[in-house]
């Protein structure tokens, strides 16, 4: 008897409770009992209820779904848009977020909107409910919201006209459902002055679709991949359709094409055939294009500036500029032609469908540069090519494209842009005991986060605080994934060096892809070239590189996953190299050097908590290196950490005597067979090793950036010679190596960096003669530490 109703369609008979309920008693509760006339059933059945309980009786005509939620709870208010009721009904707390008219006011507004928006509302009542659990969900004349945010009450209360009174199939159809309904929310933010949601979905959309990640929104539901899939086909592909649909015909051909849509379909059951044929209709263009590339395939759109004729037009100060617009793309979609000129801007519009398309613009002042698609509305994945600066300007290969967004780079983030590219630049400096101080400059190249994430850094040494003086000019190139290369899911590295002592050459192919997009294993597998010539050995550790030049090539492959409470990685590496000096193949630097030798490593890793602060590491290594005598000394497997080849790109480590490798300094970069305590320059041809780390966090502040997290450890190293020879600084193979010992590990974040620093005391070695923080006469338990910034596996 006390329940307080909400329900689809409209109380015949019987007390729904809004009386009682009512926060708002000033306003008279609108029941519209009579709302359907002659049509309406009999009241009498509400009579005759039982003593403490109540009858009602709900009626509501053509609707294909109905809700109906009761509490004794309830509080009820009240309002009115036009012909419409509206209830709201929320539970005790909810006064101040739900009560005091807020979500009466919201649900008229919503309601304002979609009448403008489609044309009057179809049915007697409107009914927002507060429910239990976030999001939404709807029903003809009802909703029910998690909470009172205006841009959910749209979007629900939007669903009773897209899903509602224009009833389509949402197994079959859910971007006419789900997508429009989004897509009408994002007009009405924009409408109401807020940012467009567009440009965001746009871009995340576009990561997807380079990867290949993207189904169309037109599958049934149960055909998609998975239900993140689902979600991003339906709704935000769904929502781009409608968004590429109103760029295509116009802001007032749109509002045509809804208004007619509704008046033409409502009540009735819609599909896209009755969708495209009102939108062709209404725009009088051919949308076949937009509708099958946009809901039945995932096309990639790449539309570049290509020849511009410039010349004086027949009247007084006119120019006429000629721009052929070409499709480098499958997708088809109309673009906009800027044309700057030094006084005015004239925009065109080519049609988009031909591979090589001609636009004639008129201007009134002499023509500048010409631009495709400046407001990013065509999809257009690579808009490096989308610019020309009329007049003199650089070769493509020479310089920048223009537009480029040059800036000093932060050295922690790097910035990266949707439509054009981003130069960072920034000032280098390092010291090595060969070149002294070294000063250089760099630039980080970026294109979408994902692109041309090219590195040019120049430096010189100047020979100032250094032993041997030497000054030089050195460079290192890098380009990675360049757009003319773009591949799904791979990514590809060039490099070009000559840094202190060495140069060279390498490629990286590489190839990685999860099973699903937000869970599964993580597939990869790479190829790898790399030629190093050590040249000058002032910069050069001798127990780090024997003068012999190596050309190496590499096959890997690798899956991290997770199974229950472990997270679990494999990598692996097979191949082999040739080494060489200036004799040629057959001579080396020492005897005893062969000059080919075969090169692989195995790393599996497995991790779980064991409560939420405490976490168990362990890695287990293989790696071998060797032919019929051993491998040049830089391609051997490292007892402590990286080979000589690992370090090649980090100038604080690379060289003798720089920052992290001087005397006083004990770093450990991790790798080989990982035994921290040891000495970097420790080799051999073959080592099998087992890491253990016990890690107990001890304070968390996720909103700070540096010492965000502070952990402490124990852990252990062991490992076992299985291959070399004879260690040069013992007489003898070493065998068994291992230590262990505590440590601290901080977190920190720096701009979009996030690194550790890794504190480790290797208390015990079992070799004190070859510890990394040695002095003679050293026990097997003394104090040693280790440095690190990357966690040591
Ligand atoms: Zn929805």
């Amino acid at each position: 008897r006390d329940q307080v109703v909400g329900a689809t369609g409209v109380p015949v008979c019987g007390d729904p409770g809004w009386e009682r309920a009512n926060r708002n008693p000033g306003r008279p509760v609108e029941y519209r009992r009579d709302y359907y006339g002659a049509g309406t059933p009999s009241a009498d059945v509400c009579t005759d209820a039982a003593p403490g309980r109540k009858r009602l009786r709900w009626y509501a005509e053509r609707v294909h779904h109905f809700a109906l939620s009761l509490s004794p709870e309830y509080r009820y208010e009240g309002g009115r848009f036009e012909d419409v009721a509206v209830h709201v009904l929320y539970s005790p707390g909810d006064e101040s977020t739900w009560g005091n008219g807020v979500a009466v006011e919201r649900t008229e507004r919503a309601l304002a909107w979609l009448d403008q928006l489609f044309g009057p509302f179809g049915w007697p009542q409107m009914t927002n409910v507060h429910r239990i659990e976030g999001g939404g969900t709807e029903f003809p004349m009802v909703v029910m919201d998690g909470s009172a945010d205006q841009g959910l009450i749209v979007h629900e209360v939007g669903h009773n006209y897209t899903m509602g009174l224009l009833a389509n199939n949402e197994w079959r159809e859910g971007w006419l459902d789900e997508g429009f309904t989004s897509f009408q929310t994002s007009w009405f933010w924009e409408a109401m002055g807020r940012p467009s949601s567009y440009a965001a979905n746009e871009a995340q959309t576009l990561m997807l679709d380079l990867d290949d990640w993207s189904e169309p929104p037109s599958l049934r539901a149960e055909e998609y991949r998975d239900f993140t899939s689902y979600n991003t086909a339906i709704y935000s592909r769904g929502e781009l359709f409608f968004h590429q649909l109103r760029y295509t015909v116009g802001d007032a051909a749109m509002h045509r094409i809804l208004r007619t849509f509704y008046q033409r379909w409502k009540y009735k059951h819609v599909d896209e055939a009755a969708f495209r044929a009102v939108a062709e209709e209404v725009s009088g263009q051919d949308l076949s294009a937009l509708f099958a590339q946009w809901l039945h395939t995932t096309e990639l759109y790449d539309y570049a500036v290509g020849k511009v004729e410039t010349k004086r037009g027949t009247g007084e100060n006119t120019w006429v500029t000629r721009v052929e617009v070409l499709r480098k793309a499958p997708g088809r979609i109309p673009v906009e032609v800027f044309v700057i000129a030094e006084a005015d801007t004239v925009v065109a519009r080519a049609n988009g469908l031909g591979e090589r398309e001609w636009v004639t613009v008129e201007t009134r002042s002499s023509p500048r540069e010409v631009l495709l698609d400046p407001r990013v509305r065509t999809h257009d994945w690579n808009m490096l090519n989308n610019r020309k600066r009329l007049g003199f300007s650089l070769p493509r290969s020479l310089a920048p494209p223009p537009g480029t967004d040059f800036y000093l780079h932060r050295y922690f983030s790097t910035r990266s842009a949707r439509d054009r590219m981003t130069v960072g630049v920034h000032p280098t400096l390092w010291y090595n005991d060969a070149g002294g101080v070294t000063l250089g400059v760099r630039s980080r190249d970026d294109y979408l986060g994902r692109f041309e994430q090219n590195v040019a850094l120049l430096s010189r040494s100047t020979g100032w605080g250094a032993d041997d003086g030497v000054e030089h000019f050195d460079v290192f190139l890098r380009a990675r994934n360049p757009v003319f290369l773009r591949a799904p899911n791979v990514s590809q590295t060039f490099e070009a060096f000559k840094v202190e002592g060495r140069f060279g050459l390498s490629a990286r192919l590489e190839r990685s892809r999860r099973e699903h997009l937000t869970f599964g294993p993580t597939w990869s597998q790479g190829i790898a070239l790399e030629w190093v010539h050590p040249d000058d050995f002032r910069y050069l550790d001798r127990g780090l590189y024997d003068d012999a030049g190596t050309v190496e090539a590499q096959l890997t492959s690798g899956v991290a996953t997770s199974s229950g409470r472990w997270q679990l990685g494999l990598r692996t590496s097979l191949g082999g190299g040739l080494a060489y000096n200036s004799d040629g193949l057959a001579a080396s630097g020492r005897p005893g050097l062969d000059p080919f030798y075969f090169r692989g490593q195995l790393e599996a890793t497995a991790r779980r908590d064991l409560g939420s602060q405490l976490a168990l590491g362990v890695r287990v290594y293989a790696g071998l290196a060797s032919g019929h005598d051993d491998a040049p000394k830089q391609r051997q497997i490292y007892f402590q950490g990286a080979d000589p080849l690992e370090q090649l790109t980090n100038p604080f480590l690379r060289s003798r005597g720089a920052l992290l490798v001087g005397n006083d300094f004990n770093y450990q970069q991790p790798g080989g067979a990982g035994v921290r305590g040891i000495s970097s320059r420790v080799s051999t041809a073959a080592i099998v090793a087992l890491n253990f780390e016990l890690e107990q966090t001890v304070v968390t502040r996720p909103e700070a950036g540096l010492f965000n997290r502070i952990g402490i450890a124990a852990f252990t190293d062991l490992s076992h010679d299985i291959g070399g020879s004879a260690q040069p600084l013992l007489g003898e193979r070493i065998r068994f190596l291992g230590d262990a010992g505590i440590g601290l590990r901080v977190e920190h974040r720096i701009g979009d960096t996030h690194f550790m620093t890794r504190f480790d005391l290797p208390l015990y070695v079992s070799r004190p003669e070859l510890a990394q923080d040695q002095a003679p006469g050293d026990d097997e338990v003394r104090f040693r530490w280790v440095f690190s910034f990357e966690p040591a596996f």
